[in-house]
């Protein structure tokens, strides 16, 4: 089903997950020990991210370098493939520009129509750890834009290769993402909901936030969007912060904004666990003053430690 129908379709409150797939040569036990973990909380949809390969420097025999392409994080297509036979719970892929031509792209969103996938969350990717600005494969796409348009046109039967006039056609629901504090490249908020609204404009059916820690962002950020006419659905993106280390790291890798408060009680903190718990009080309350809001769909990076997102949703449901 697709994600704009489980939101429609939902009488109360619904959740959604996010998962990365194992580094490469681990099994799927992990992924599969979290998601048990989550079955009694019932997701609508569990979304797996994409990686792009990364470019590292290999030792060669005589001891000399050689650089080369290692995707660390392999597998989204199955995973998804996984998820869904096992649990019979709807599967979001991400997919990304980033590493990636238009063909390939292509035939991994042909694998996953025929996976019976019904969503794709269409991202640009960040910029590769060996470069300073992101940077788009030759054959690829520069911004996510260009990717939604062609999910859009392989929706229409459209493909690549010139020479398939009138193909067989998907159905993917697509998503982007946004950004309550703005994108880290974009120059202020307005234009970056601009460039988000163009998503929208192209087919486009909802937006995923980037995590948040102050609620006051994510109503802002809705606020606008509405103003600037994006009328989609604007789900917003939880995570717990649960190590001090946390404080600087997420604002530094994602561009958002730690309140004073939960700083001062996470540096306050004695324990791992205290800061585990503040962590914890801090998304229970984020999350009750969402749904107090009318907020249809919470939606939980679980990466990190998925007992504390359990603690909460035990508080809550
Ligand atoms: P875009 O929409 O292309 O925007 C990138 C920047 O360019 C923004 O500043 C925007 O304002 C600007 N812009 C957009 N369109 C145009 C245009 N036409 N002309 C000029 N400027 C433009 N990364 C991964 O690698 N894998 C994942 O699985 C993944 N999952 C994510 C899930 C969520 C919910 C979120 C919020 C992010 C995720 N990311 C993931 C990170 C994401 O790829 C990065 O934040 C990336 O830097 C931007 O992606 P985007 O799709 O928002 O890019």
């Amino acid at each position: 089903m697709k994600v704009t129908e489980h939101i429609r379709q939902a009488s109360k409150p619904i959740i959604s997950l996010e998962i990365l797939p194992p580094a490469k040569g681990k099994g799927i036990d992990s992924i599969f020990k979290v998601l048990d973990s989550f079955v009694e909380f019932k997701p609508s949809f569990i979304n797996v991210t994409y990686h792009r390969a990364e470019q590292v420097f290999k030792k060669r025999m005589d001891g000399s370098f050689e650089r080369v392409e290692i995707r660390k994080r392999p597998g989204t297509v199955g995973i998804c493939a996984a998820i869904m036979n096992r649990y019979n719970i709807d599967a979001v892929p991400h997919i990304i520009c980033g590493g990636f031509s238009k063909e390939e792209t292509e035939n991994a969103l042909i694998d996953l129509h025929y996976l019976g996938v019904s969503n794709v969350l269409a991202l640009r990717g960040d910029a590769a750890a060996n470069e300073k600005f992101f940077t788009a494969h030759p054959n690829g796409h520069r911004y996510a834009e260009e990717l939604v348009r062609q999910v859009m046109e392989l929706n229409q039967g459209k493909y690549q290769e010139s020479d398939i006039i009138d193909g067989l056609k998907s159905d993917f629901c697509v998503g982007v993402a946004g950004y309550p504090e703005k994108h880290l490249e974009a120059p202020n908020l307005e234009t970056d909901i601009y460039f988000l609204k163009r998503k929208i404009d192209l087919g486009a059916e909802y937006v995923t936030t980037q995590m948040f820690f102050d609620n006051s962002h994510y109503y802002h950020y809705v606020d606008k969007c509405r103003e600037l006419g994006v009328d989609v659905p604007v789900i917003p993106g939880l995570k717990p912060i649960t190590s001090k280390r946390q404080l600087s790291v997420l604002p530094s890798v994602f561009n958002v904004d730690i309140p004073l408060e939960l700083t001062k009680e996470m540096l306050a903190a004695k324990t791992d666990e205290a800061c585990e718990q503040i962590g914890e009080e801090w998304l229970l309350t984020q999350c009750r003053d969402l749904l107090k809001n009318k907020v249809p769909i919470l939606h939980f990076y679980t990466l990190g430690k998925p007992h504390v997102i359990q603690n909460v949703l035990k508080k809550l449901f």
